[in-house]
């Protein structure tokens, strides 16, 4: 298992490789990738900020130029231009300190890339194009006060930044607020993403048909072998020298393959997997009104999910959240490349017509037995705590702003 841990000196890299819980080789990086060189170009205030400093330093740090956006941060609304013959799509996401990080453990720049990958991999998952994303923050009062409060809001917008960078989607707006709770008050964002498709021929989940194949992009379950690995470490991640090999830490959104699956006509219906693929296709396999069956030893399996053992590292494919890779579908007449835009393609099973007494979702083993798969991913109010939480009350104890 590969985690990135705290450097052991101010203002350098040191990556720890832990390997099965022990750790060895430390790696010092001394040539700085272009994700890091982005994330330390943002301006840090030396000063306590108020609500109008901060957004002023936003707006500075923000002002890139978008053809999509007319008027940006500034003024009482944003103005789009989405391109003619497209229609807008829109999704919006929560990102909870306790919920979805943990400010001890995860780096802010993660936190800020999370924040805006989610919403990505929601426009990538309907083959649209972003325009605009807009953030509202509340922040515990102190941390605009004190310098550490001041450095974690700057690399949160430095990795939001970063990753915004790379797909061209500008920050046109947002709120800011003062979270409830004073010192001991929690971080929460909540990110909307503005896209656009041609209209009519945004990719839906509906659109599955039985006898068509089904497909996954990159590879499953390392989000969560990483998370894993996070969390029985317990300790903060204090620099990454590059986002890249991190699935949990830094998600790569496909949106370069869901916008070529659009414009090549080569998907039927897309989800993202976000809450794990048992519960993704549960519900492409429901507004498709269709069964599926996964084939066990197709499953490209994440060599972090790998390195777990066997019955791990299949329970980390197929019901680990958060990989934000993108679950298709295509009739089998569709000759299906085995990569878009870089990303390796996997078919996994098929689609089968509904019929009473046949599961919703099967999967076949390697020795050709059959079994009942049930989506066991995230789920809101479903009453299981996710393993994000665990630590929480003494993390809000051990944190100094
Ligand atoms: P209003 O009181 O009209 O809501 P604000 O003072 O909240 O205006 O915001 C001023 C401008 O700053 C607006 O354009 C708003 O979209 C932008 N803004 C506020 N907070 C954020 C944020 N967290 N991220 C990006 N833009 C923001
Ligand atoms: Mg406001």
């Amino acid at each position: 298992m590969s985690v990135l841990c705290e450097g052991n000196k101010p203002g350098t890299l040191v990556q720890q490789i832990v390997t099965n819980g022990s750790p060895c080789n430390y790696h010092e990086s001394t040539t700085l990738g272009l994700p890091f060189m982005l994330l330390y170009k943002m301006t840090r205030s030396p000063k306590p900020l108020g609500e109008l400093g901060l957004i002023e330093q936003i707006r500075r740090d923000f002002s890139a130029s978008s053809k999509a956006v007319t008027l940006g941060i500034g003024d009482d609304c944003a103005i789009l231009r989405p391109p003619a013959g497209s229609e807008v799509l829109v999704t919006t996401d929560f990102t909870l300190e306790g919920r979805h990080f943990r400010r001890d453990l995860h780096p802010p720049e993660s936190v800020g890339h999370r924040c805006l990958a989610r919403g990505l991999s929601d426009l990538a998952a309907m083959g649209a194009t972003p325009l605009a994303a807009f953030l509202s923050l509340a922040l515990p009062g102190t941390m605009l006060a004190e310098s550490a409060g001041r450095d974690w809001i700057a690399r949160f917008f430095s990795g939001l930044r970063a990753l915004g960078d790379m797909h061209r989607v500008p920050l046109a707006g947002g709120d800011t607020s003062e979270s409830p709770g004073g010192k001991g008050g929690f971080i929460l964002a909540d990110i909307v993403l503005v896209g656009a498709a041609p209209r009519g021929e945004a990719l839906r989940r509906s659109g599955g048909a039985a006898g068509d194949a089904l497909y996954v992009t990159g590879q499953l379950g390392g989000a969560a072998a990483e998370l894993s690995a996070i969390l029985r470490r317990q300790r903060r991640i204090l620099n990454v020298a590059t986002t890249e090999g991190h699935p949990n830490l830094f998600p790569e959104p496909r949106l370069d393959v869901g916008e070529s699956l659009l414009r090549r006509k080569l998907a039927t219906a897309c989800i993202d997997v976000s809450d794990g693929l048992s519960t993704d296709l549960a519900h492409l396999c429901r507004a498709s009104g269709v069964c599926a069956e996964i084939e066990q030893a197709s499953l490209p399996i994440h060599p972090l999910a790998r390195k777990l053992g066997a019955t791990a590292a299949l329970q980390a494919a197929l019901h680990g959240g958060e990989d934000y890779e993108l679950l298709f579908t295509a009739p089998p007449s569709v000759l299906m490349p085995s990569s878009l835009a870089g990303v390796p393609i996997t078919r996994i099973g098929s689609l089968k017509n509904r019929r009473s007494g046949r599961p919703l979702m099967t999967m076949l083993a390697p020795d050709g037995s059959r079994v009942e798969l049930n989506p066991a991913g995230w789920e809101h109010f479903s009453g299981i705590s996710p393993p994000i939480r665990s630590g929480i009350a003494k993390s809000r104890k051990k944190r100094s702003h």
